[in-house]
């Protein structure tokens, strides 16, 4: 495994992480989460991911349950939850002072946990003052119950003026961002937040390596039974994708096949080692429903360096999706 520091912080993550999302209680439930957790660590993973929204709470429940069983120290690993969706009630959702407080204790609770190391507001809270949000959250540093925190799906603009508001009051500014990023959703990490890494030393830990199992090639005949579009709960899932340009993306796919079997890769090796290869990646947050593809995941490690600019631009004509450049006017 690879540790890399998170943003401009002092905190090491694994370069691959592990996540909770649609896949506790919905596909495993404690004794598979027990596997594939133990998995993931045997193979250096430190970070797991969590939130108060994931299977409304329970893939805390899960996770807490799995982290006591496991005895891990403390001091050995990483644990996030995100706070934004906590329950339907007006004031259990959204980036409020008492949403964030009332939010962070009940997390801390289902995880049976003192803190977590990373807290992220899940989403931008249009409704809420981001001065609000950004003093909430130095709160729950102060209180001790997480050390970092940080944004998801923010925009640039959003982060630059929670980060700018903490700077001028002394508080903590947000340090890092889970954006999606994968073969097929590039923008953001490669174009929005470009200034970001080196203005305000932003982190970035991402989702959906593999969004959500298109990247595998399971798709391309169908869905398989027991995948996670085969799943009912997961429909709106599977309605969303299947929505965005589908039948394009799974022609993609194809190719990428070709390119993963020509450096000996699988294609989710190919496909997460694309996402190593971005420096301004802190950190991949793999999903997996069973331990083998954890197995499989891992090894992605070993093709970042294969990854040559010729294979890149084998991957760049067959995506045809490259962010264009931020224009050098001194050179125009
Ligand atoms: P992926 O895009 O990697 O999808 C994971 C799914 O793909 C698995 O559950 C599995 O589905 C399938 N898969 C994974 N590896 C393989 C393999 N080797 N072979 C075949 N199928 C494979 O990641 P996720 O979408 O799960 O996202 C990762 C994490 O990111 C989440 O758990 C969560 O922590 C975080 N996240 C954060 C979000 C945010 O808004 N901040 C939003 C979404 C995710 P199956 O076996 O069921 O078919």
């Amino acid at each position: 495994m690879k540790y890399n520091f998170l943003g401009k912080s002092g905190l090491k993550v694994s370069a691959l992480s592990y996540g909770a999302w649609v896949t506790f209680h919905s596909q495993a439930d404690e004794e598979m989460a027990y596997k594939l957790m133990t998995k993931a660590f045997d193979e250096g993973v430190n970070f797991f991911d969590n939130a108060e929204a994931y299977a409304d709470g329970m893939a805390e429940v899960i996770m807490g349950k799995v982290l006591k069983r496991t005895q891990w120290n403390r001091s050995e690993y990483i644990v996030s939850t995100k706070i934004f969706w906590g329950g339907k009630g007006v004031n259990q959702r959204g980036l409020s002072y008492k949403h964030i407080i009332e939010g962070t204790n009940a997390a801390l609770k289902r995880l049976q946990l003192e803190y977590v190391d990373l807290i992220y507001c899940h989403r931008p809270d249009i409704h809420t003052p981001i001065e609000e949000t950004v003093w909430a959250m130095n709160q729950v540093i102060k209180q001790g119950k997480a050390f970092y925190w940080g944004t998801s799906e923010w925009s640039a603009e959003q982060i630059r003026k929670a980060y700018d508001f903490a700077k001028q009051e002394h508080l903590i500014p947000p340090l890092m961002e889970q954006p999606q990023y994968n073969l097929f959703e590039r923008n953001k990490v490669e174009k929005e937040f470009a200034q970001l890494y080196t203005d305000i030393g932003l982190g970035t830990t991402i989702w959906s390596p593999l969004a959500s199992g298109l990247l595998t090639g399971k798709y391309t005949n169908g869905i398989p039974k027991g995948s996670r579009l085969d799943l009912p709960e997961l429909e709106w899932l599977k309605n969303r994708l299947q929505a965005q340009n589908w039948e394009e993306k799974i022609h993609k796919v194809i190719d990428l096949h070709e390119v993963a079997s020509s450096i000996g890769a699988t294609l989710p090796q190919l496909a997460i080692a694309w996402c190593l290869k971005n420096p301004n990646v802190s950190t991949v947050i793999t999903g997996a429903s069973k331990p083998e593809q954890i197995t499989e995941n891992m090894k992605a490690l070993n093709f970042v360096d294969r990854l040559d600019q010729s294979i890149i631009q084998k991957i760049e004509k067959i995506m045809n999706n490259k962010p264009s450049d931020v224009p050098d006017w001194r050179e125009m």
